[in-house]
């Protein structure tokens, strides 16, 4: 499925650039424009759901390949202490309506305390 005016199948689409920062057959995950921790990378399905729960239901498998890239990237780009969130609805902060969880950190791999 691929939304058009979706900026996130944009992305997936290569139509607008973006930094991967890891791809799995189902995800990809590149850095978030507009970072608010010194890590922020967004993880994407490739195919378009509304929300994390749309993709809960209608491909679990492509869910749990969400979390399982979203903890290699962590693994990659962190000392192992993350957060993974997802925004569902305007309210809650939800922007972009194409499923997506934010890997965050306030602590990058290897840096000084
Ligand atoms: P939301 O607010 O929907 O949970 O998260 C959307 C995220 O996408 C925000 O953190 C925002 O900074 C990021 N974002 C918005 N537009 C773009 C874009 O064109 N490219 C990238 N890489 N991130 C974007
Ligand atoms: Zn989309």
């Amino acid at each position: 499925m691929n939304e058009t005016n979706c900026i996130f199948c944009k992305i997936v689409a290569g139509e607008i650039p973006s930094q991967l920062v890891a791809e799995s057959e189902h995800t990809i995950a590149f850095n978030d424009l507009f970072p608010r921790k010194p890590v922020h990378v967004l993880v994407v399905p490739k195919n378009h759901y509304d929300n994390v729960a749309e993709l809960a239901f209608e491909n679990p498998a492509g869910l749990v390949d969400l979390v399982q890239l979203g903890a290699k990237v962590a693994e990659q780009l962190t000392d192992g202490a993350y957060r993974l969130t997802f925004n569902t609805g305007l309210a809650a902060g939800q922007t972009i309506f194409h499923a997506h969880g934010h890997v965050t950190s306030t602590k990058p791999k290897g840096e000084d305390e």
